[in-house]
């Protein structure tokens, strides 16, 4: 399972209690981080980043929880809610004359797993709220490989076929990717965030970044650099052929409203 510090579960991690309280109590929230459009120079979408408010108030960050609520199924509770905001929030951005072509979720492959429904309780939303499949996206980490031809490929490979889009997260680190690449209908791929930082500074990651874009344009794959903390990053890019920008340096994760 791979010693990525994201895997272990920290000291100060959630306990079961605490998760099953927080969404009890309503305490899950989205915030949202725009994605910028090199070409049209303007949003496209937004990827929804999931937070928890503690009792006093504090807001906790996905590397306290997900692990944990992972390795005991709370991801099922957590992961809808994280949905059935995201439906909420863009139908009212919409009715309030935003025009945003999609939402982003993040989809961990424990969830896909063990979420059989997953796909109904979807569509419910999208019914909700008069949204359609295609007016989201959903991210797919490599943090944990999912089984080739097991119940989460088909999950997506479904969300795909009814309009859906799918996108590799945190691309170029990994070392599976390929295979997600063949077995998914995969129409973008984020380039993370650990990379693109080292931009445009370090040479070999300029190249690898380079070869990487190389290769999306010849799979024909919709490249979201994430993590662009500066001008520099965002220049070299943008003129390396990534379409579209995820970063501090244009918008950190903000509450719904703003
Ligand atoms: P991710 O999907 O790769 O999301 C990007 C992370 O990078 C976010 O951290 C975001 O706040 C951060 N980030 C964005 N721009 C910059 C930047 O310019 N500099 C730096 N240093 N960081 C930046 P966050 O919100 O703490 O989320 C961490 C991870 O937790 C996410 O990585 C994703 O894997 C997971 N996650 C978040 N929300 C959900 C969810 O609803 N479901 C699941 N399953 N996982 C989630
Ligand atoms: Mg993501
Ligand atoms: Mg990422």
């Amino acid at each position: 399972q791979g010693g990525n510090a994201l895997q272990r579960v920290r000291d100060d991690s959630f306990t079961l209690g605490q998760l099953w309280s927080a969404i009890a109590d309503d305490r899950i929230v989205n915030h949202y981080q725009p994605q910028y459009d090199f070409t049209t120079g303007r949003t496209v979408a937004v990827e929804a980043l999931v937070r928890v408010v503690d009792e006093d108030g504090q807001l906790l960050f996905p590397d306290r929880f997900i692990v944990e609520a992972e390795q005991s199924g709370m991801i099922v509770p957590l992961g809808r809610t994280v949905i059935r905001q995201a439906c909420r929030d863009l139908a009212g951005w919409r009715r309030q004359g935003l025009t945003l072509d999609r939402v982003a979720i993040n989809l961990s492959a424990h969830q896909l797993k063990v979420d059989s429904l997953l796909v109904s309780y979807i569509e419910k939303m999208l019914d909700v709220h008069g949204l359609d499949f295609s007016d989201l996206e959903f991210e797919l980490t490599e943090r944990q490989a999912l089984d080739h031809d097991g119940p989460g490929i088909d999950t997506l490979n479904t969300l795909a076929a009814q309009g859906a889009r799918l996108a590799l997260d945190d691309f170029g680190i990994g070392y599976s990717s390929v295979h997600y690449l063949s077995a998914l209908d995969i129409r973008t791929v984020k380039l993370d965030r650990s990379m693109v930082s080292r931009l445009p500074e370090d040479r070999t990651t300029m190249g690898v970044t380079r070869q990487l874009l190389a290769m999306a344009e010849e799979l024909d794959l919709e490249v979201v650099a994430e993590g662009v903390e500066s001008e520099g990053a965002l220049r070299l890019l943008a003129g390396a052929g990534s379409e579209e920008a995820q970063g501090y340096f244009l918008s950190k994760p903000v509450p719904p409203k703003e």
